[in-house]
């Protein structure tokens, strides 16, 4: 098996410097580790995706002299993603959950000690819920999608997470038709992304720092996965691999820079006379190689800044 580093782009639009920086700096892990750089386009947020923005990312990446050894599609192991959840669910590690968006905010409300930004825990509700209490709620629920999820250490449930939804057409259900099939699931981020990284034989993930707050979830996945007997043998033996984050490149107001932000892409970067050498060169000046040879396995760690400004990298006086 050959270990690889990966870099995971969205196929949502044309990058962004940040999004080429953490290009290159997976590229330069690639190269201090000796090992194949690997992509993985995540194209399975559909209503996302943007025709011809995966070739785009291909060609701006390439223009810097950034070309993956592989790439995948993350979409085409859809039937592994569904695999998985259904034996997690067998393993009873997954529940559906009935609770509304609304429901699970009234019941935090209850809880006095929810801290705050509490959205993204859980009341726990579903997880206790026997088969005919379940039957009883399904026939009076009125909802259309079904969330799924993982029942995460805490024994209170606040931290169970959701690792797919079921979307249920109207009426169906009361059918008694299954309540998820390959055709109406649809898999979260966490649970598509730690299953893909894992089970690629990945050395090293590179990621910007805001995707760090997934990890715990993605690391609950990872100890299931492990324990579960359902990773191919090789990659079981294999240690987890290890994760680096790179710091978001904001605007110099702060700004976080997205897709849509203007004057910050290849293309308008080529227009404005900058060369890939320029670029890279600005790059090079303001990341340390070498902090990447602090590599082990399943190590978590990243660059000391959690964010660049535009002007701190060298790019000032760019936006439009
Ligand atoms: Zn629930």
């Amino acid at each position: 098996m050959t270990m690889s580093v990966r870099f995971a782009p969205s196929p949502t639009g044309r990058f962004h410097l940040g999004n080429l920086r953490t290009a290159w700096i997976s590229h330069e892990a690639a190269r201090v580790l000796g090992m194949p750089w690997a992509l993985r386009f995540e194209d399975i947020d559909r209503p996302r995706v943007v025709d011809g923005a995966l070739e785009a990312q291909l060609d701006d990446m390439a223009a810097l002299g950034l070309v993956p050894d592989a790439w995948t599609l993350q979409s085409r192991r859809s039937s592994r993603h569904f695999t998985l959840f259904e034996a997690a669910r067998g393993q009873g590690r997954i529940y559906p959950c009935l609770c509304s968006r609304a429901e699970v905010q009234q019941a935090l409300r209850g809880i006095a000690s929810a801290p705050h930004g509490a959205e993204a825990i859980y009341s726990g509700h579903c997880r206790n819920v026997g088969p005919q209490e379940f039957t009883r709620a399904l026939a009076a629920w009125r909802g259309t999608s079904i969330a799924w999820r993982f029942r995460a250490d805490d024994a209170t449930g606040r931290d169970d997470f959701i690792v797919a939804r079921s979307d249920v057409p109207a009426g169906a259900l009361r059918a008694e038709g299954p309540l998820v099939t390959p055709g109406t699931f649809v898999p979260a981020y966490t649970w598509a992304c730690a299953i893909d990284d894992r089970d690629g034989g990945h050395a090293m993930l590179v990621r910007a720092w805001d995707l760090h707050g997934a990890l715990a979830q993605q690391q609950a996945v990872w100890s299931w996965l492990e324990a579960s007997g359902c990773l191919d043998p090789a990659i079981a033996e294999a240690p987890r691999p290890a994760v680096f984050h790179t710091a978001l490149v904001t605007a110099d107001d702060g700004a976080r820079l997205e897709k849509r932000t203007r004057g910050v892409t290849w293309p308008e970067l080529c227009g404005r006379g900058w060369s890939a050498r320029e670029v890279l060169q600005r790059f090079a000046a303001m990341f340390d190689v070498a902090q990447l040879q602090g590599f082990t396995s399943a190590r978590v760690w990243g660059e000391p800044a959690a964010s660049l400004s535009l002007k701190q990298l060298g790019f000032s006086t760019l936006q439009m």
